[in-house]
């Protein structure tokens, strides 16, 4: 059984990865483990100067948290003890780089201390839930395709967090895995308003679990996400490849686990079937129920068009109903798209009937729209990031794929190759293609030192988002 203070080389390890050679022998190569205590929510590191300890506080805090809390999972709290008064030994480079650093963040000079952090910006106020009123049991039509998720989560209102702990509904894009966890909040939530209820996407949960690593905010988030009695985290696949944020949900679900409180999780594929998410996340999720919401058969589509047709008060027959339900054989979302479009040619011609031939008319263009968007909408978006990039950087397309070694034309290319592996899926041989032929372990080194730089470096992110809103 190895004892905690075995892992810390492990630790230190796993800093060495994400700091650079020199930084990590000035600030690093003295950490050492002292104890911990509280449980363990405390570990105490020993330092050789003040100097050394503010440096690691106000710079690296989210790579030591991270790395911290990968091998110490329950700790909450760093302190630091001093171990002597070395101030001497800290290379000037460094300390000069520290003051530069404290110039250009001045918000940091007041935030010396892991622990005194109280408030956040990013984790939404305690009572909002973020459910979609629209999204309820009662909304919700119950056909063949859904009928054991749609029990299942109804049963887990009646016996929160002790019949099924998680619930694990999976299912293909549009086939109501949303709707139907939020409906379980809903419903709880009129049962008992003073319920702490959380819907989050899982995209969200990893951008504030950063955040908040990035700020040396981990006591608030993960006390924000420990207290909740029903928690609901939705398309659970992006979390793949994400280790950190894989870890500390490990212990938010672990936690809650323990207390009887409720977890419902949705994914695009069944736990077994998920790449990227470790072992011992997959087995949590198969300790509950494991439910999938199949594509709704020709009897389902029908039921659900009439229901939504009824609402939304349209005026259709039940041949144009079973034309619909016929042609639609998707999900539940294009459905309420050709619906919608059905309304809004009624309400453009609200004297004339509306004929089979119109309907006719509204499917075939669905359908081709559909199609060419589906195939377009890759092709535009690579344009459109290309333009964003070149835009925020001020090169050139032909320099980009040119090839110059200029700082900003690299640093753009660099960026670009990162759009296109992470938010495209482009194969990096394929990237390595549309840059003129570069080789694919280039476009690797490319994403991997965007990457890094991102996880050291906020800035990094915001270039990022703002590249993003370009290319929007
Ligand atoms: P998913 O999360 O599986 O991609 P959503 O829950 O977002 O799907 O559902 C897509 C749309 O279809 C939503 O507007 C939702 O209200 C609707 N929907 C899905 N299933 C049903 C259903 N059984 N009854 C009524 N509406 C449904
Ligand atoms: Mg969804």
């Amino acid at each position: 059984m190895p004892t905690t203070h075995n892992y810390w080389p492990l630790v230190l390890d796993n800093l060495k990865s994400q700091i650079s050679g020199s930084n990590y022998k000035a600030w690093f190569s003295r950490l050492e483990f002292v104890s911990t205590s509280n449980q363990g929510r405390k570990i105490i590191l020993g330092v050789p100067s003040l100097f050394n300890k503010n440096y690691i506080e106000n710079r690296y805090k989210g790579e030591l948290k991270d790395a911290v809390s990968k091998y110490f999972p329950q700790v909450i709290h760093i302190d630091f003890q001093i171990n002597k008064t070395e101030e001497e030994i800290t290379p000037v480079v460094a300390q000069q780089e520290i003051i530069a650093n404290l110039e250009e963040h001045p918000r940091l000079q007041a935030n010396l201390s892991i622990d005194q952090e109280k408030t956040s910006t990013y984790l939404p106020k305690k009572n909002i839930n973020n459910l979609n009123p629209r999204y309820t049991f009662e909304n919700f039509v119950v056909a063949e395709h859904n009928e054991m998720a749609a029990n299942i989560s109804k049963a887990v209102v009646d016996q929160p967090g002790v019949l099924y702990n998680p619930v694990f509904l999976y299912g293909g894009v549009g086939l109501g895995k949303t709707h139907l966890m939020q409906a379980v909040g809903q419903k709880m939530l009129e049962k008992n308003p003073s319920y702490n209820i959380k819907y989050i996407p899982s995209e969200t949960f990893l951008n504030q679990f950063q955040l908040a690593l990035r700020k040396g905010e981990m006591e608030q988030f993960k006390n924000y996400y420990r207290n909740v009695d029903l928690l609901l985290i939705d398309d659970i696949q992006f979390l793949a490849g994400k280790e950190s944020t894989q870890t500390e949900f490990f212990h938010t679900f672990n936690t809650l686990h323990q207390l009887n409180k409720q977890i419902i999780l949705s994914s695009d594929k069944q736990p077994s079937e998920i790449k990227g998410i470790e072992e011992r996340l997959l087995s949590r999720f198969n300790m509950g129920m494991v439910v999938d919401i199949a594509k709704p058969d020709l009897e389902s589509r029908i039921a659900i068009l009439n229901y939504k047709v009824e609402q939304m008060n349209l005026k259709l027959t039940s041949d144009q109903i079973y034309l619909v339900a016929s042609a639609i054989d998707t999900n539940v979302r294009e459905l309420e798209g050709v619906l919608n479009k059905i309304k809004g040619k009624m309400m453009f011609s609200p004297e004339s009937e509306f004929s089979d031939n119109d309907l006719e008319h509204i499917l075939i263009t669905h359908k081709k729209t559909n199609l060419s968007a589906h195939l377009n909408s890759r092709t535009s978006q690579t344009d459109r990031i290309f333009q964003a990039v070149c835009k925020f950087f001020s090169v050139e397309k032909k320099d980009i794929v040119g090839p110059s070694r200029q700082q900003n034309i690299a640093l753009a290319r660099q960026f670009l190759m990162w759009f296109f592996k992470h938010e495209l899926g482009y194969s990096y041989v394929s990237i390595g293609k549309m840059f003129g032929d570069r080789d694919h372990s280039t476009v690797m080194h490319a994403t991997s030192k965007i990457d890094g730089l991102r996880k050291r470096d906020f800035r990094i992110q915001e270039k990022i988002n703002l590249i993003k809103e370009l290319a929007i």
